[in-house]
C-alpha cells in the first residue's frame, strides 16, 4: 500500500468484518464495516473530511481560519484532528450529557470545547443552533453544520456505499443502521439502491429517537430514553430528507447492551452502545429475512469513548441495565 496523505489520507476504506457466531445463529452473512478503524475512532471522521475540504475549495475557509461545530462528539474529534493537520482553530459545542472521555479527548486534541446544557432541537439554545450564532458572531470561521449539509451524505455516497458494494461483490441484501445526522443512512441507501435496487435498507434506532415511527407511520414520535450516544433524531435533517428507507428496527438499551458485550466477548470487538443497536437491528433482519441473506451494518466507534458508562457496570445498574452473564 502507497504511503497516504497524512490523518485525512487514511480516513475510509474501512474493512468489512465477519462477525462469526452472530452469522452462525441467523444462517447469514452478518457483516460490520470496522468504521472505528477511521484514524480518529469513528464512521464521523467521513463527514469531517468532507466538510473540510468543501469549505477550503470554495474558499470559506481559509489560513487561521476556525472550524465551529455543534456535536455530540465524534464530528467534533474528526473536525479537532483535521483541524490540527491543517491549521485551523477548532470550536466545539457538546451537550453536557455527552460522555466525559469524549469531551477530553476534544480538549486533548487542542479543540476549543463548550459544553451547553442539553435542550430540544426547538430551543434556541440547542446546541447547534449555538453552534451556528457562534460562527456568525466570528471573523473567518465556518459552520461545519452536519446535520443540514449536505456534503456529509455525500461523503457516504461517495466512499461508504461503493466500498460496502465493491467488499461484498454486490452481494448486499440489506443495509442496516442507526442515525444521527442521517449523513451515513442517507448516502449509503442511494448508493447502494442505485447499483441494486432491491437492496433492502432498514433504520435501527433507539428509543427516545422520533425516527422510528417516522419511517413506520410518517410521524415523528418518540417513546422513553436511551443511553446511546450519538444517535437518534426528532426531526428529519436536510441530509435524511428524501432517503430510500425500506423499514425500521427499534432496540431497548439492554438488547444493546447485551449485544456490545457480545461484541466484546464473543468477537473481541470492543465499540460503542450505537455499534449494539446496529448489531442487533442487523441480527433482527436477518431473522426476518431468513437465512441466506448477506446483511451490512456498521462498527461506528471504539467502546474506550464509554469506560465510565456502557463499561460501568454500576452506572448501569443505576438504570435499570445489566452487564450479561458470560
Ligand atoms: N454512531 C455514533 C457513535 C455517532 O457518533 C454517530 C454520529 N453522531 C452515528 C452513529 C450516526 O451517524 P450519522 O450522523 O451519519 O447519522
Amino acid at each position: 500500500m502507497p504511503a497516504l496523505d497524512g490523518f485525512i489520507g487514511a480516513i475510509g476504506n474501512t474493512p468489512l468484518l465477519r462477525l462469526g457466531k452472530l452469522s452462525a445463529e441467523t444462517g447469514c452473512e452478518i457483516l460490520g464495516k470496522a468504521e472505528f478503524m477511521n484514524p480518529g475512532g469513528s464512521v464521523k471522521d467521513r463527514a469531517a473530511r468532507y466538510i473540510i475540504e468543501d469549505a477550503e475549495r470554495r474558499g470559506t475557509l481559509s489560513p487561521g481560519g476556525t472550524v465551529i461545530e455543534g456535536t455530540a462528539g465524534n464530528t467534533g474529534i474528526g473536525l479537532a484532528h483535521i483541524c490540527a493537520a491543517r491549521g485551523y482553530r477548532c470550536v466545539i459545542v457538546i451537550p453536557e450529557t455527552q460522555s466525559q472521555e469524549k469531551m477530553d479527548l476534544l480538549r486533548v486534541l487542542g479543540a476549543d470545547v463548550r459544553p451547553v446544557p442539553a435542550a430540544p432541537y426547538k430551543d434556541a439554545n440547542n446546541y447547534q443552533k449555538i453552534a451556528g450564532r457562534l460562527a456568525q458572531e466570528t471573523d473567518n470561521a465556518i459552520w461545519a453544520n452536519q446535520f443540514d449539509n449536505l456534503v456529509n451524505r455525500q461523503a457516504h455516497y461517495e466512499t461508504t456505499g461503493p466500498e460496502i458494494w465493491r467488499d461484498t461483490d454486490g452481494r448486499v441484501d440489506a443495509f442496516v443502521c442507526a442515525t444521527g445526522t442521517g449523513g451515513t443512512l442517507a448516502g449509503v441507501a442511494r448508493s447502494l439502491k442505485e447499483r441494486k435496487p432491491e437492496v433492502k435498507t432498514v433504520l435501527a434506532d433507539p428509543y427516545g429517537s422520533g425516527l422510528y415511527h417516522f419511517v413506520k407511520s410518517g410521524e415523528i414520535k418518540s417513546e422513553g430514553s436511551s443511553i446511546t450516544e450519538g444517535i437518534g433524531s426528532s426531526r428529519v435533517t436536510a441530509n435524511l430528507e428524501g432517503t430510500p428507507i425500506d423499514d425500521a428496527v427499534r432496540i431497548d438499551d439492554q438488547t444493546c447492551v447485551t449485544m456490545v458485550y457480545r461484541l466484546l466477548r464473543e468477537e473481541g470487538l470492543f465499540v460503542g452502545g450505537s455499534t449494539g443497536i446496529n448489531v442487533a437491528a442487523a441480527v433482527q433482519v436477518a431473522r426476518e429475512m431468513g437465512p441466506g441473506h448477506t446483511i451490512v451494518t456498521l462498527l461506528c466507534d471504539r467502546g474506550s469513548l464509554y469506560f465510565a458508562r456502557l463499561f460501568n457496570s454500576e452506572w448501569l445498574r443505576q438504570r435499570g441495565l445489566h452487564v450479561p452473564q458470560s
